[in-house]
């Protein structure tokens, strides 16, 4: 049986021990925390968003070098593997995967039992500080050895830059974003079903549509979340709060509240719009200018400063440069038995469960190609 070592237990090295295991692998799975999977039981707010119906290459940020991996392991495939271990999984309006049981507990549980299942060994505590393609040297001294090597420490480790990969540099995405912070407020909390888009230098370099949240600091949410993927501090969020109707119909909806003015009062005058709140931001903005009005609602803009809050980022960007890797196999390109999968590798895709898909999808293929 061919000797596999897997460093890191969280979503891609807790499938790649079990799918390394049960194609005839004899694996050892490494995790530097007391327990496995601690990450895994914190996302989608607890309920684990593992997977999306939508999954294509173009959601992530190196699409040619995901392609061969989601061609193998695609979201039905992915599903179809959890369902064999005995987790059952359903899928939201917005395609995203959870598990039935809607507790991300149970994904780390499925795993953990199949590990034993398979007779992978697990070793906690075990912070791997020094690696070759058959080695693995712990914090505390302990030496492993093995015939592959497959990396699966995360976003944010510099493991693999020891044995001569090359790193780009990290950085948070996936987080809220703090804007300037004069026309927003008074609206923390608030949340709006709106357009959004991105313009650098009056390019436009990214466009969402969901919701957004309204903070003290700026705005968060789901749509806001995908945007930070691309924004940079003087990047321009354009928000429209309108998205259903054009310029000139939201002038023609404005006109009538203007006319409503004499007698509702200034301060109620866009009343039965937006939220309270969202109309007295406009009012003290705009006035009673109807043209100013109707442009600011197609299009409230406010200026970026960058990621809000990078422990609430979901992802961190960076990572082993993924041109020293085979994307068909995962194999590095300077170590032959060297193998990385997840978040390590420069990888980092859209919210709705594609990061994750990721990890699992690449943990499988990792692990099939190593043994
Ligand atoms: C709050 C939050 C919510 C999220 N929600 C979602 C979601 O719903 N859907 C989605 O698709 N994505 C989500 N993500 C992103 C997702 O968690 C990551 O994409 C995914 O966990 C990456 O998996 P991974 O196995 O590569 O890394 P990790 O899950 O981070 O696992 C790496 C493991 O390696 C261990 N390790 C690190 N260094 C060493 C070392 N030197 N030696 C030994 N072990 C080591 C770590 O302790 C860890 O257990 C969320 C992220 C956060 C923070």
């Amino acid at each position: 049986m061919k000797k596999i070592l897997i460093v890191g237990a969280g979503a891609a090295g807790l499938i790649a021990a079990v799918r390394a295991a049960q194609t005839g692998g004899n694996v050892t799975l490494v995790e530097a925390n007391t327990r496995v999977g601690q990450k895994l039981l914190k996302t989608g707010n607890g309920r684990c968003n593992f997977s999306n119906l939508h999954i294509s290459p173009e959601a992530y940020n190196h699409p040619d070098f995901v392609r061969p991996v989601l061609n193998v392991w695609d979201c039905t495939q992915v599903r179809g593997f959890f369902e064999d271990l005995g987790l059952k999984s359903y899928c939201d309006e917005a395609g995203r995967v959870y598990p039935v049981s809607d507790t991300a507990a149970s994904v780390v549980d499925v795993l953990r039992l199949s590990c034993r299942r398979w007779n992978v060994e697990v070793l906690e505590g075990f912070k791997a500080v020094h690696l070759t393609d058959t080695q693995v040297k712990a914090e505390d001294g302990r030496c492993l050895c093995a015939e592959a090597v497959i990396v699966t420490t995360g976003g944010g480790t510099k493991l693999l830059s020891g044995v001569g990969h090359r790193m780009v540099p990290f950085s948070p995405v996936l987080g809220p974003l703090a804007t300037d912070t004069k026309p927003i407020r008074g609206l923390s909390g608030i949340r709006v079903k709106c357009a959004l888009t991105l313009t650098r230098a009056d390019t436009v370099v990214d466009r969402e549509c969901g919701e957004l949240l309204f903070r003290d600091y700026g705005v968060s949410g789901i749509a806001v979340f995908d945007l930070s993927r691309f924004a940079k501090s003087g990047d321009v969020l354009h928000i429209d709060l309108l998205p259903d109707m054009d310029q000139e119909q939201v002038f023609a909806c404005i006109s009538q509240y203007i006319r409503m003015l004499s007698w509702r009062g200034k301060s109620d005058m866009l009343t039965g719009l937006f939220h309270k709140r969202i109309n007295e931001a406009l009012i003290r903005i705009c006035g009673t200018d109807v043209h100013r009005l109707a442009e600011t609602i197609k299009d409230f803009a406010l200026t970026v400063h960058g990621i809000a809050d990078s422990k609430q980022a979901q992802l961190t960007r960076g990572g082993a440069a993924v041109f020293e890797f085979d994307p068909f196999t995962l194999r590095s390109n300077k170590n032959d038995a060297l193998y990385a999968a997840g978040e390590t590798l420069d990888i980092d895709g859209r919210c709705g469960g594609y990061n994750l898909h990721w990890a699992f999808a690449s943990g499988l293929r990792a692990a099939e190609c190593a043994v």
